[in-house]
């Protein structure tokens, strides 16, 4: 009778031990991932015709910044500093034209769990060039797919992963960037209003959706060697069979040519992340940069890359030292030749 007690007691902590672990499954959170069907559905939207080419100022760009807020807001991002919503609205007039345009950065914060106040930014432009007619030329919608749907691809699958985990220690700042491809108006916006000393690093996206010339598995960061963000993102991507590269085109001066540099300019280490060989891209700043001609595992791959070698600087381990440039790039002597 005794023997059978006890065998009732076990019978019944076994039971109530499974219980517990189906209640403890239940309130577990969402596995943070990074999945090609929700990368593609995200650049096969922002690169659609629907949206006209995301020049700024036009009501393409305003599908698109929809579409982006819609995405902050489902995945629980919260609004930056004062602002009331998603939008980060100003009004400046284009060089070229000089009209004036109205148009917003897209921004959402993922508060840090015990450095509130050391922000990450992790940005990437959503216009681009619009529509633009040309004789005997069919097409006349610039996508704009991988100049830099893509990267905003990356910036919404990184809040979306970065939510889910929710380890972040610092505080993530994600935003699309608005008129980059009229000379970075819109990060040197952003720039304008920030106390740049609580920036600990810039992530920029542009153009990861192409093979790069130093193989699958690889990306390049411009301006590598100005600080040493390349450097901690290599030592995080150890072992992992990704490889990050110092930029291979340094005569095309790319550090200065995206919206990290907006913020390298008030010495925060923002580098862009780039997977596309450049040199021999036929589709850069062309109307045939769709969304057929990207891969989605490399947009993929290169998001969990970013994701993997930014972790000790996201998480508060790691951080990166300052860039310091010279007077004639910050514009203080007249440049030599445009
Ligand atoms: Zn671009």
């Amino acid at each position: 009778m005794k023997k059978l007690n006890l065998i009732y007691i076990a019978l019944f902590a076994v039971v109530f031990s499974c219980k517990e672990k189906v209640k403890a499954s239940k309130v577990e959170k969402k596995i943070a991932t990074i999945d090609s069907v929700t990368v593609k559905k995200h650049l096969y939207t922002l690169a659609s015709d629907d949206m006209e080419g995301r020049m700024t100022g036009t009501p393409g760009i305003e599908k698109a910044a929809k579409y982006i807020e819609n995405e902050f807001k489902r995945i629980g991002l919260k609004t930056y500093d004062t602002l009331k919503d998603y939008r980060q609205t100003f009004t400046f007039t284009n060089r070229r034209t000089k009209e004036d345009i109205t148009t917003s950065n897209i921004i959402g914060v993922l508060e840090g769990k015990s450095k509130k106040d050391e922000y990450v930014i992790v940005s990437a432009h959503y216009d681009h060039l619009g529509i633009r007619k040309k004789e005997g030329q069919l097409d006349s919608i610039y996508n704009g797919a991988n100049d830099d749907a893509s990267g905003v691809t990356g910036v919404l699958a990184l809040a979306e992963y970065f939510k889910d985990k929710g380890e972040n220690e610092r505080t993530i700042v994600f935003i699309a960037f608005t008129a980059e491809e009229m000379g970075l108006v819109g990060s040197t916006h952003f720039g304008k209003g920030i106390d740049a000393s609580k920036f600990i690093a810039g992530i920029n996206l542009e153009m990861i959706g192409k093979v790069p010339n130093s193989g699958p598995n690889t990306a390049w960061l411009s301006g590598f060697d100005r600080s040493d963000f390349g450097k901690i993102v290599q030592k995080n991507l150890e072992g992992s069979g990704y490889q990050l590269f110092a930029d291979p085109y340094p005569k095309y001066n790319l550090f200065f040519r995206s919206d990290n540099a907006s913020l390298a300019r008030l010495g925060v280490p923002a580098h862009t992340f780039s997977a596309t060989p450049i040199d021999i891209d036929k589709d850069y700043h062309q109307a045939s940069d769709e969304a057929e001609t990207l891969n989605m595992t490399v947009i993929t791959q290169t998001i969990k890359a970013v994701a993997k070698g930014t972790e000790s600087i996201i998480n508060g381990t790691d951080t990166p030292t300052r860039v310091v440039l010279t007077e004639e790039e910050m514009g203080g002597k007249k440049k030599k030749k445009e």
